[in-house]
């Protein structure tokens, strides 16, 4: 024994540790090699039966004097932290994901109008096309505000079967009438891949709504046509949810991906989702598509509408949307949250006006 025991001890215990951190990291490249096979083989990389073979192994072989629930806990604490590992380098793989702090998809319309240049878009009208003269008024006020991408909804998703249900094709039809008159895009939500063909003559932008965005049949059709693709992400869908949604159309040969944050599902009743404003930011660290807040489907209300578009622009959103009707009270479908023409006036002062602020 040395003259300081307890220096020969941490001595000791200083090679232990970097034998340790050796051994995790020589576990850590096995896991991430069986990761790699897992990912090619299409299987999870949680395999709950392989864990509790390694933990009974473990648990076997302890000798002490560590009890078999430290020996558990901490190797439960190894395992997680190579399912990171594993689930971060598939992450790195994938074609939504930003390589460099830089990189950002621009959609560019036909006109050389762009969504996500840096610019901050807006895209409004009705929640859904009512009659010609509903959305004639909306998009005369919306073209007059430099507004380019007017919402052209035929067919609605609604809660119950017995509400109004949209137009179909005969309100796509008008609303293509109303953009032309106006110089807009028109955006219009897919509720089936049995309207791709019907849709395409009148569509800009395709539109994947909250209710769709699990349907990977529907967005891997997404990935085949040659608009691009507004996605919106479901009331219950995590981030990653949502990136591998995108990751459905992309990887199926439409680069062309917007990403809409609709408010997720929480306890709150104050509002009819939680507009997840972290998310619009995260969006923004992990993915290179643009991405929009949807302000009206999030709050389910217009009284907190202008705190809540300036708070999308200010987390870093590409654009912005809302809905917008001549009448609200009376709209046939989200009567609380769509806003008047001169509420939209003003929001669109508010957001234009708060750029000073903002920068
Ligand atoms: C919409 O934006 O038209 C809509 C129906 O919203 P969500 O799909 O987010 O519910
Ligand atoms: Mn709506």
């Amino acid at each position: 024994m040395a003259e300081n025991p307890l220096q020969d001890l941490r001595g000791q215990i200083d090679e232990i540790n970097l034998q340790i951190l050796d051994l995790l990291n020589r576990r850590a490249r096995l896991a991430s090699e069986i990761g790699k096979i897992q990912q090619q083989m299409g299987t999870s990389f949680y395999d709950p039966e392989r864990e509790a073979q390694m933990l009974t192994a473990l648990q076997r072989a302890n000798k002490g004097p560590f009890s078999n629930e430290t020996i558990s806990t901490l190797f439960k604490e190894i395992f997680r932290a190579s399912m990171a590992l594993e689930e971060k380098e598939a992450r790195a793989k994938m074609r939504v994901q930003k390589h460099t702090p830089d990189e950002h998809t621009v959609i560019t319309m036909p006109d050389g109008t762009q969504i996500g240049n840096g610019d901050f878009s807006i895209i409004s009208g009705p929640c859904a096309v009512e009659s010609f003269e509903q959305i004639d008024e909306v998009a005369a006020a919306l073209a007059a505000r430099g507004v380019r991408f007017l919402r052209g909804m035929g067919w609605k998703p609604r809660t119950s079967p017995y509400d109004f249900q949209g137009l179909g094709l005969e309100g796509l039809k008008i609303a293509r009438q109303v953009a032309n008159k106006y110089n807009m895009y028109i955006v219009s939500e897919i509720m089936d891949m049995s309207l791709i063909s019907q849709m395409s003559d009148y569509t800009d932008i395709f539109w994947v709504g909250a209710r769709n965005m699990n349907n990977g049949f529907l967005l891997k059709a997404m990935g085949q046509v040659r608009q691009p693709v507004i996605l919106k992400r479901s009331y219950g869908a995590t981030i990653e949810d949502f990136l591998y949604a995108a990751e459905y159309i992309v990887s199926s040969g439409n680069p062309n991906v917007i990403l809409i944050e609709r408010g997720i599902r929480t306890f709150e009743k104050w509002t009819r989702n939680t507009l997840d404003i972290s998310a619009i930011a995260l969006l923004k660290q992990e993915s290179h598509l643009p991405v929009i807040g949807d302000i009206s489907h999030s709050a389910g209300r217009r009284d907190i509408a202008v705190p809540l578009a300036k708070a999308v622009k200010a987390v870093g959103a590409d654009g912005l949307m809302f809905e917008c009707h001549p009448n609200p009270p009376v709209a046939m479908s989200d009567a609380k949250q769509q806003l008047s023409i001169p509420e939209m006036h003003a929001l669109l002062d508010e957001i234009t006006s708060s750029d000073k602020v903002l920068a």
